[in-house]
């Protein structure tokens, strides 16, 4: 099964960092898909300093817009993300949802502009550690889900991201993993979206990315920190 790599660069990175990402991945053979999310300023970059974007990569925003157009300054609509080559867009990650109040009804009508738009929304969702250690993850996950994607939604990503495991090192027990994942697969069988890519975020790197990835219905990573230099992304390329 082929397996989506994503990296979310949130507010890093700089024209010289995308140049060496390019640089590094340009020859990589892979039949996996590999995304970069870098900040807005890169995103529609081919070339930066005589370096083309390879063919293997593709790019993602990391927010946008619930608005169509208008005064609404500082947005940028999905329109905009699709007009500028751009295939995919994280909505939901928890740092949105933490620092900018996104609940799941602002998350489902951004999917919603995102998929209007032709572009493949990931979808975040992720618990955090007092709902993990109070036993709720499946009910919160589950929630999330439903109330996250907007109805009649095609062509969407997954990305279940314990709030706890992002930026600490810290992840949960691969069974715990795959409970949610075939959790989450269930849900999304009941909504007409059986067989979506589920992936996982949250600390990921090299070292524990192949045994995740072949964690039952794990369609792939979507990583943080680990995808900011090619000498930590690529090894998790290679691991899938
Ligand atoms: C993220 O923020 O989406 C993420 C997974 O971060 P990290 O890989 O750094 O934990």
């Amino acid at each position: 099964m082929k397996k989506i790599i994503a990296g979310n660069w949130k507010m890093n990175g700089s024209g010289q960092a995308l140049r060496d990402m390019y640089q590094a991945l340009d020859g990589i053979k892979t039949d996996n898909t590999v995304i970069i999310c870098p900040p807005f300023t890169l995103v529609n970059v081919q070339a930066f300093d005589g370096v083309q974007r390879p063919e293997n990569l593709s790019m993602g925003a990391q927010d946008v817009s619930t608005h169509e157009n208008g005064a609404f300054t500082g947005e940028i609509s999905a329109e905009m993300i699709a007009d500028s080559g751009v295939k995919y867009v994280i909505v939901g990650h928890s740092e949105r949802r933490q620092y900018h109040g996104e609940t799941n009804e602002i998350v489902a009508a951004k999917a919603a502009r995102a998929i209007f738009a032709g572009l493949t929304p990931i979808i975040c969702v992720g618990e955090t550690l007092e709902d993990f250690e109070s036993g709720k993850t499946n009910e919160v996950i589950e929630k999330q889900v439903r109330e996250s994607t907007p109805t009649d939604a095609k062509d969407i990503i997954v990305a279940y991201e314990p709030v706890w495991a992002i930026g600490t090192g810290k992840i949960p027990s691969l069974s715990d993993i795959e409970s949610v994942h075939n959790h989450v697969a269930k849900v999304l069988e009941t909504m007409n979206l059986g067989g979506t890519a589920i992936l996982y975020g949250g600390s990921v790197k090299g070292s524990n990315a192949s045994e995740i990835m072949n964690t039952s219905n794990v369609g792939g990573v979507l990583v943080g920190g680990a995808s900011l230099k090619p000498d930590d992304f690529l090894p998790i390329i290679s691991a899938a």
